[in-house]
């Protein structure tokens, strides 16, 4: 566990800024939610941390080091990622959750699937797929297949973990769901959240709102009423 830090972080496009000057620090331990509307650069943000660009001004920084001058594979496996969109294949969610990670143990996919509320799950399809076993297919909702990704980021017990919420609408059963198992992952974890959901920056130690590419309030959520 450690800290992540964005200073004075730049990035265009082309010749389009996208980010300008971004400063922020998520504190060991802490949870950082950043929110903004759609374009404010949020994903942009996500996508440098994991170096997929680099950024043109400033310096993100874990642990005090300087993301850049991490090899690429020592980077991601610190940070381990709740995507928007969960790709499931046919077959338990046991096996989903395993997916990728064939030395994990049956009691650490058991631990992820438990964190993740979904040991009820576990032996289940996660569609309507008919082929393998038959009635014990189900149809997941998006927020039960969330689930499943943070079941899988807590599998890779890494030290950071990045959520990014998913904007679609949820019932209040599945958003109440994936807020417990986050907040059950974010346990002993760094935490950078891209949030949607006004349930996730109540329960973030920080918010930063973001607004075409900067940092117009941080705060937490009793000293943000005026924002967005
Ligand atoms: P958010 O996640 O907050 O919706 P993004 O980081 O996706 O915002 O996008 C920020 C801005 O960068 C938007 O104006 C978007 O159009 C632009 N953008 C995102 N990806 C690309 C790309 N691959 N090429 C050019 N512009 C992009
Ligand atoms: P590992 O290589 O340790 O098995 P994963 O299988 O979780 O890790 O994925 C490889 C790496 O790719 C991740 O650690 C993460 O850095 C990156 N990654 C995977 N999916 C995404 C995503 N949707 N957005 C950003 N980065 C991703």
């Amino acid at each position: 566990v450690g800290s992540l830090k964005f200073e004075e972080v730049s990035f265009q496009y082309n010749d389009r800024p996208i980010l300008q000057g971004v400063s922020f620090e998520v504190p060991l331990g802490k949870k950082v939610a950043v929110v903004g509307d759609s374009g404010a650069g949020k994903s942009t943000l996500i996508k440098l941390l994991f170096r997929f660009y680099d950024v043109d001004r400033g310096c993100i920084s874990i642990n005090g080091q300087n993301i850049k001058a991490m090899s690429l594979q020592s980077l991601r496996r610190l940070i381990a990622i709740v995507p928007q969109d969960t790709v499931l294949f046919n077959d338990t969610l046991y096996a989903n959750i395993r997916y990728g990670r064939p030395e994990a143990t049956q009691q650490q996919i058991e631990h992820a699937a438990k964190v993740a509320h979904l040991t009820e799950f576990i032996e289940s399809l996660p569609d309507k797929w008919q082929t393998k076993v038959g009635e014990r297919g189900l149809k997941l909702s998006g927020g039960e297949k969330q689930r499943v990704s943070i079941a899988r980021a807590v599998l890779k017990s890494a030290p950071f973990l990045v959520f990014d919420e998913a904007t679609s609408s949820l019932d209040s059963r599945s958003e109440q769901a994936i807020l417990n198992a986050l907040r059950d992952a974010a346990k002993g974890h760094t935490s950078l959240v891209v949030a949607h959901r006004l349930s996730t920056i109540i329960d973030a130690d920080m918010i930063v709102v973001l607004s075409q590419g900067k940092v117009v309030e941080t705060g937490h959520h009793t000293q943000l009423i005026n924002a967005g």
